[in-house]
């Protein structure tokens, strides 16, 4: 058996230690005889793999008490809905940052419950850089201010944290864990799991206190915050497997030196690749220097006949996922928390030969 190097933008790669150690424990947890998949949510097993991860999370990401911690389900693309449906609390309208794809499909899913003011955007530049603070139109009125962190679409990172005196809304799907973030300046961070947390199915939703309870009349149960925080997101079935192998990813992340080691990994990956990019005339990105994705790094051929042939050969030298999304073309490098240095090493290298044989 050999593990290929996974560029996926997701599902992506998870860390190999901690396949293993499912695979491991798969047929018998602990001894118990049966499989973690197999057993009720409400065992006092399941209970303590649960709040153990919820405790590990918890600590890597400093988040205090006066935030409740929510494993879901329906992916990022529910919180789009379940956010205006419960935070806008009697207001009519939420200011919203347009940074691309994920930013977008946000606001018209708003749009359907509140008017959207599109308090700054990146479309006049073609999305290849963040409205500044300075430039962004901010409603005093507004329920709260969302933001895209990172456009994994576009590989476009905000470099600042926005400010605005309501509360701020992070859809951090792409980026959550991949470094510190001062927890405290928002009022929700949501993220789907499969690119740094582990398995698709699983959505994590950390929410101020204080924003809970003001659901909108007539919302189906499963989308009221509040109801999930009182049941310890066991008011239903919750994705078990995905919150017990998102508890191994946090461990393996804890053993790793945490979110400050995974910072200086995942900066010294990114730079590496950019410089490869950019040293070049053979490859392009396009995006501001301040706003370029860690995670999530586009760059186009300077011939895009030659797309096809670079796939294959990157594939042939176990290379995969280096596809750029459909919307968008070229290739696109997604290197999260799980993908080695080695990784991107061999991308680069890999990229250099290519170029030799093909400039
Ligand atoms: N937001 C961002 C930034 C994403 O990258 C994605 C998935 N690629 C989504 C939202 C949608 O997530 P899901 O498929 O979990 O609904």
């Amino acid at each position: 058996m050999t593990r290929k190097f996974n560029f996926s933008a997701g599902p992506a790669g998870l860390p190999d230690a901690v396949l293993a150690q499912a695979q491991e424990e798969l047929l018998d947890w602990h001894g118990k005889g049966l499989s973690i998949m197999e057993m009720s949510h409400r065992s006092k097993e399941f209970v303590s793999v649960a709040e153990t991860a919820e405790q590990d999370l918890r600590e890597l990401m400093g988040i205090g008490d006066n935030y409740k911690v929510l494993f879901l389900q329906g992916g990022a693309t529910t919180q789009f809905s379940m956010i205006p449906m419960n935070l806008l609390r009697g207001k009519s309208s939420a200011d919203y940052i347009n940074t691309g794809i994920w930013s977008k499909k946000a606001i018209k899913e708003a749009a359907r419950y509140c008017e959207v003011n599109v308090a700054g955007s990146s479309e006049a530049n073609g999305f290849t850089a963040v409205p500044s603070q300075d430039e962004l139109k901010l409603n005093p009125e507004a329920a709260y201010l969302h933001y895209t962190p990172n456009e994994t679409i576009g590989g476009l990172e905000f470099d600042y944290i926005p400010q605005s005196d309501v509360p701020l809304v992070a859809d951090l799907s792409s980026t959550i864990l991949s470094r510190p973030l001062d927890v405290d300046k928002f009022g929700l961070i949501y993220a789907g799991a499969q690119k740094n947390i582990g398995p698709a199915g699983l959505t994590v939703v950390i929410v101020r206190e204080d924003l809970l309870g003001g659901v909108i009349e007539n919302a189906p149960t499963m989308f009221d915050y509040k109801v999930h925080a009182e049941a310890d997101s066991m008011l239903n079935t919750p994705p078990t497997f995905g919150w017990y192998l998102a508890g191994l990813v946090f461990k393996w992340l804890k053993d790793q030196g945490g979110v400050e080691a995974m910072a200086a990994m995942n900066q010294r990956k990114a730079e590496k690749l950019y410089a490869a990019i950019d040293g070049s005339d053979f490859y392009g990105n396009p995006m501001a220097l301040n706003n370029r994705s860690w995670m999530n790094v586009p760059f186009t051929l300077a011939d895009d006949a030659l797309d096809k042939v670079f796939l294959e050969k990157a594939e042939e030298v176990g290379l995969l996922n280096l596809k750029g999304h459909r919307s968008v073309g070229g290739m696109r490098a997604s290197i999260y928390n799980a993908v080695p240095e080695a990784a991107v090493d061999a991308l680069i290298d890999f990229m250099q030969t290519f170029e030799k044989e093909h400039a």
